[in-house]
Formats: structure tokens, sequence, C-alpha cells
């Protein structure tokens, strides 16, 4: 492979190296070949980054609503305009299948379009007091907002992140995922190209402790996004707290598929196979990463899953696999490291489990059936194709079961009873629930988690609460004060 391209930061509506130089790769997880040499931001970038954006945010904030919402929906036609270059170089960077990089891409745009139309429908309440008094509440914009993004959607997250805070007036600074830095400087680029001001939209890739840790403990960022871990949110949570600095995380899951024996089986196998195999390797917070099966319908379906499983196809994004490489090096040493512990938990899986003899981080589509709810496959997030399937026997033990973990994130329930639907809703433990389809909802749905999946919503109208501060203004009107 030949030099790789050269990415500097976007500070302040110029691209330019960091301040100490310093650099860091990019790979093709496919090859494990560098693809990008990245600035790596630091805490005097950040430093740089924040001052600049606090001028910036003087003026955002005082442009019209209407602007902004025009702003917003040209980079949303810009994104959609270079869709088929921003997937291949998501692929590229990332691993994912190409329809699945486009599917991103689309989302991304979709994300800025749709907070675009909201941008000028931000507003507060008026409220009736005595008939001495005037008050009305107005939703202001926090400030300098950071989005900390993870690496297994990157583009579609900067969309999620920052497309609801440019709305609301917030400007932002974007800190992709070492592993995935390419696709937001591009969108940070499009942002200037259609005619945001310099400064709105900085993009600062660089290493989680170090310019993640700087960003989200700077004193003068007003709002910290973060997607990630449990472990790194906390951290992050804590810097921010420091500085009694709002913080929303979106964190991991562990998500419970329950299939009953009243579903239709062909949606019930083709949704299981989707929530954890199929969507970008199962490396998604919202996984379907444990299928509780009826043990009426376990037989028949395991067998048919299994039968399906061992048919995906495992390869290069760019060659439209079903299954593309996993991420990085440490992501595949991971999921190795859990195919094992689930070996020891509960023996061979019944689909599954090998690593490819190749380059690139691949590993096959792995189920283990019965699955105790309480061992380390059922319990923990793999971030990976890895599906722990477990028995139940009546809807009782089943929403047990479903509750029965640390996180909150999704529950999904195929059933064609109604009432039973609706009970699951009820009675589980998540931040959203998924009947019939799992990954139903849309850009419009809020997202978010319960328990230790995390706090805030992202997404829908709710997002724009995440990213805005009430102000209440109370006058007294009377004749005779
Ligand atoms: P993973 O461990 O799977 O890479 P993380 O939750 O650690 O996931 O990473 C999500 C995002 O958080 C990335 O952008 C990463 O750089 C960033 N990050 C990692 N560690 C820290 C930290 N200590 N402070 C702030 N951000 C961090
Ligand atoms: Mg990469």
């Amino acid at each position: 492979m030949g030099t790789t391209e050269q990415h500097e930061l976007l500070i302040d509506g110029e691209f330019r190296p960091s301040e100490s130089g310093d650099t860091f790769r990019t790979l093709d997880p496919a090859t494990e070949e560098p693809i990008g040499t990245v600035a790596a931001a630091k805490e005097a970038d950040i430093d740089r980054t924040v001052e600049s954006a606090s001028a910036a945010f003087f003026d955002w904030k005082k442009t019209s609503p209407e602007e902004r919402g025009r702003l917003l929906y040209a980079l949303a036609d810009a994104i959609r305009e270079e869709k088929e270059r921003l997937a291949e170089l998501e692929t590229r960077d990332c691993g994912k299948p190409i329809s699945q990089a486009e599917a991103d891409v689309e989302g991304c745009a979709r994300y800025f379009e749709y907070y675009a139309g909201i941008a000028d429908k931000i507003h507060g309440d008026s409220i009736p007091l005595d008939y001495d008094h005037v008050d009305y509440t107005i939703k202001e914009p926090l400030g300098i907002t950071a989005q900390i993004i993870p690496w297994n959607f990157p583009i579609n997250l900067v969309g999620r992140t920052v497309a609801p805070a440019l709305a609301a007036g917030n400007v932002a600074v974007a800190k992709p995922a070492e592993q995935t830095p390419l696709s937001a400087l591009e969108v940070g680029e499009l942002a200037l190209n259609v005619g945001f001001p310099p400064g709105v939209l900085n993009v600062v890739p660089g290493f989680g402790a170090e310019a993640g840790a700087a960003l989200a403990g700077h004193p003068d960022v007003n709002g910290v996004s973060f997607t990630g871990s449990v472990v790194t949110g906390r951290t992050v949570a804590k810097l921010a707290m420091d500085n009694t600095t709002p913080v929303h995380l979106e964190l991991g899951g562990k998500s419970p598929n329950v299939v009953f024996p009243d579903a239709d089986f062909e949606t019930a196998v083709e949704n299981a196979i989707t929530a954890i195999f199929t969507t970008n390797a199962g490396q998604v917070c919202s996984a379907g990463s444990r299928l509780l099966v009826h043990e009426d319908i376990h037989d028949e379906f395991i067998d048919e899953l299994a039968t399906r499983v061992a048919e995906l196809s495992v390869g290069p994004g760019m060659d439209a696999p079903d299954v593309g490489p996993l991420v990085s090096s440490d992501q595949h040493e991971k999921v190795r490291k859990f195919i094992d512990i689930g070996r020891e938990e509960v023996g061979e899986p019944v689909v599954g489990g090998e690593i490819p003899d190749r380059e690139g981080y691949f590993v096959r589509p792995t189920v283990f059936d019965g699955v105790d709810n309480q061992s380390r496959i059922a319990q923990e997030e793999i971030f990976g194709p890895v599906l722990s399937v477990i028995t139940f026997s009546d809807e009782n033990e089943a929403i047990e079961l479903a509750n029965d973990v640390e996180y909150g994130l999704v529950a999904g329930i195929f059933t064609e009873d109604l009432g039973r639907a609706h009970r699951f809703a009820r009675e589980v433990e998540a931040g959203q629930i998924y009947i019939n389809e799992w990954f139903a909802g849309g850009v419009e749905t809020p997202f978010g988690g319960f328990k230790d999946s995390g706090f805030g919503r992202e997404k829908g109208l709710e997002a724009i609460e995440s990213y805005t501060q009430v102000k209440n203004v109370c006058a007294n009107i009377g004749a005779d004060r």
C-alpha cells in the first residue's frame, strides 16, 4: 500500500495540524492496512477549539431559527449528494457492509433534515398567573456542546448528536472515535461548504483519554453527549460533573429478544438474525444479543436459525457480505475471548465460533444455546456476532429474564397476542420496546437507556430537551406596584 491520506483537525473553519504535530493512523479492518493519517487532538487543541467555539456561539445564537434550519437542510442535501463516496469511505474505515454504510449516510442526512424542520419550532410557554403578572419561558441553547462518538455508527451518530445541537442554537465540537475518524471530518467540511459559519461545527479526532477527556472536562463546555461503553460513560460523566456540565449518556445493552409460540415464525427468525448478526456484525448498542425462546418452539426455532446463520457470508464490507469484519484487533480479541468463555460456560456453539483464517478482523456468526441467564455471555455486552439463547416457559418468566440484567436499552417481543405485547412493553425496563420488528422506529422516535444503559434521550423532539435549557421570565405588570 502507498502513502496514506493526511487528515487534519477542523477548528474554527480551518483544517490544521494538532499543536503537538502528533498523528495517528486509521485502518481498514478488512485488510488491517492503514488508510489515513489523522492529526491527534490533545488538550491544547481542545482549548483552542473551545475558545473559538465560544466566539462562534456569540453569533450563532443570534442567527434566526429560520436561517439555522435552512443551513441544516443544505447540509442534509450535501450529504445525500455525496452518499456513494461517503459510504465507501465509511465502509473502508469501519468495515461494515457497503449497503449499511449507505443507509448510515442516508440516516445522517435524514437527521440534519429532521432537525432542520424543528429549528424554527423550538419555543417556550406562556404561563397564566394572577392579573398583575406576565410569565413566559424561553428554551435557550446550552452553548458549546461536545459530542463524543463511538466507532460503530460513525457518520450516523454525527447526524444524531450534532444536528439537534445546531438546530437548537448550540455550537458543536464533535470527537469521533480514533478507530473511525474520517467521515465526521467530511461532514464538517460539507458544513463549511454549504455556508455554516466557522466554529459552529468543529471536528477534533483524537484518543479518548486525551481529546475526549479534555473535552468532557473542559470548564467552558456547556453540554456533553456521549455514546459508548458504560465504563467510559461514567468517566465522562464524572469529568463533566466537576464543572456541573449536563451530560447525556447512551451506553450499551444486553437486550432481550423474546419469541412466543404464536409469533409469525418466519418474521421472528429473520429478525433474530438482523438483531445480532447482519446489522454491523452485532456491533450495535441495540443488538438483540439475548434470544429468549419459548420451550414449545425452541427446537424448531433454533434448528432454522442455525441453518440460516451457517449460510451467512462473511467478508470485506465492499464485497457486500452479510457480515463484515469487526472494527479493530482489540474488538476482535474481545469477541474471541467471549466465544472462549461461552465454550467454558455452555460448551460448543450450535453454529459458528470459527475465526476465518485470513487477514482482517473476521468472526463467524456464533450461536450458543442452553445459556443460563446468569452466565457471563448472557450478562455482559460482547458487541459482536455472538448470540446467547435462553429458554422460558411462560410470560412471567420471560419478563423476569428480560429484566434480569444491568442494562435497559431495548427489548423486543414477537407474538400475535396484542395484550401480551403491551403487558411486556409495560413491564420491561428498557428505553424502547420493539413489537414484531427489531430496530423498529426512526429518527423521529426518542432513543436512550434505562438502568446502566444511560440517561437522557436522543432522536425525536426529546433530543431538543437535552440540548436546551429553560429560562423563566416573570414580570409584575401591575398598575399600582
Ligand atoms: P470502546 O471501548 O468500545 O472503544 P469507548 O466507550 O471507550 O468505546 O469509546 C467511545 C468514545 O469515547 C470514543 O470516541 C473514545 O475515543 C471516547 N473515549 C474513550 N475514553 C475516553 C475518556 N476517558 N474520556 C473521554 N472520552 C473517551
Ligand atoms: Mg478505521
